[in-house]
């Protein structure tokens, strides 16, 4: 990957341009037909639609919130840094943003599929947030018993919320069992003599947001053997997790490794990696690869570590965000992260307070 150059002409130099006549003029009349165009949008109508509604006044402060995404899903808590991930923690396979959440996560999804008549499913469930709500609550057109589309298509919006935080908070359907927590006792344990132990992490500021992934291999005695550090642009950190990953594999292999051991913070990323992805996965191409690379003739594992025991790929990732779009292979460590590469030899280990999986026990 590399960045797109323009090829300007010599001598030529940027310059700005009116994007409303066409000869790029400014005029005093095209600004105030751009400007009464902006008052009367979609979003107004929508706006005033949603007062206009009959259902109750609890429902319409709701729908004003989803208009204007103010809703609390995992994601926007997540970057408000009030959640640890953004994970829907109904299906937890992927982000929780309000499109997921109120259309497309299965169990919202399967509710929709029995009200919305097949021949428009298609459009129903291909349009984008603002657009989808936007046309579901200008469209009047009496569904079965009589109701009003809108009307119909608000309250199961209203339920939808209700349910997935009567799931999440109170624990109703499915049945959910609260996080044990657990002091343990991290580090960075090397691999067994003649295998090569892979640490990979994925880093988005902003989540979305510019991200990089990082892989660190080394040998049974904490050696460094490669590093990767790429720079992905903008993008989500569940996306950097994954290329990590595959990144590392790809690494390990092309240097020659034929026994490794591949560690990751991310659970999600490894959970990917167990079953061939739906063709629909968002990262379906990556996960994939990863698979066919993990299917060469060769020996791998994977584990899952906790971030206080990846410290080198982690410091690396977040190092990864500031550098310019590209990957960059370096034989030696980079001078910030000696001091992690010395810890991790020697054995050093933090007390933490983890929460405990299923898996690690
Ligand atoms: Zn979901």
């Amino acid at each position: 990957m590399a960045p797109i150059s323009l090829d300007l002409a010599p001598g030529e130099r940027d310059r700005f341009s009116w994007k409303c006549t066409p000869d790029g003029k400014f005029t005093f009349r095209s600004a105030y037909e751009l400007l009464s165009r902006n008052n009367n949008t979609d979003a107004d109508m929508s706006w005033k639609a949603i007062w206009k509604l009959k259902v109750p006044e609890r429902i319409c402060t709701f729908l004003w919130l989803v208009l204007h995404g103010r809703i609390m899903t995992n994601e926007r808590r997540a970057r408000m840094g009030l959640a640890s991930t953004a994970q829907c923690e109904r299906c937890t396979t992927l982000s929780e943003d309000m499109l997921h959440l109120l259309r497309d996560c299965p169990i919202s999804r399967s509710l929709w599929l029995r009200m919305v008549p097949t021949s428009l499913q298609r459009e129903f469930f291909e349009c984008g947030t603002s657009e989808w709500i936007k046309a579901n609550i200008l469209c009047r057109t009496r569904a079965r018993h009589g109701t009003e589309w809108n009307v119909l298509f608000a309250v199961s919006l209203w339920w939808l919320w209700k349910w997935r935080n009567e799931s999440i908070f109170q624990g109703n359907d499915p049945p959910r069992t609260q996080p044990r927590r657990q002091e343990r006792l991290i580090s960075w344990k090397p691999p067994p003599s003649g295998w090569t132990l892979i640490n990979t992490d994925g880093a988005s500021r902003g989540n979305p947001g510019s991200a990089a992934a990082a892989v660190c291999l080394r040998d049974d005695t904490g050696k460094w053997v490669a590093r990767s550090v790429t720079n992905l642009g903008i993008c989500s950190a569940a996306l950097a997790e994954i290329m990590a990953v595959y990144q590392g594999l790809k690494l390990a292999w092309d240097y020659g490794i034929r026994k490794c051991i591949l560690e990751s913070d991310s659970e999600l990323a490894l959970s990917w990696l167990r079953t061939e992805p739906d063709p629909s996965h968002q990262f379906a191409h990556l996960i994939s690869g990863c698979r066919q690379l993990l299917r060469r003739p060769w020996t791998t594992q994977m584990r899952h570590i906790y971030r206080e025991g990846n410290r080198v790929a982690d410091w690396l990732a977040k190092f990864g965000t500031s550098l310019s779009l590209g990957t960059y292979l370096y034989p030696l460590p980079p001078r910030g992260v000696l001091g992690i590469l010395v810890e991790d030899a020697s054995g050093y280990a933090m007390i933490m307070n983890v929460i405990v999986s299923e898996e690690d026990e």
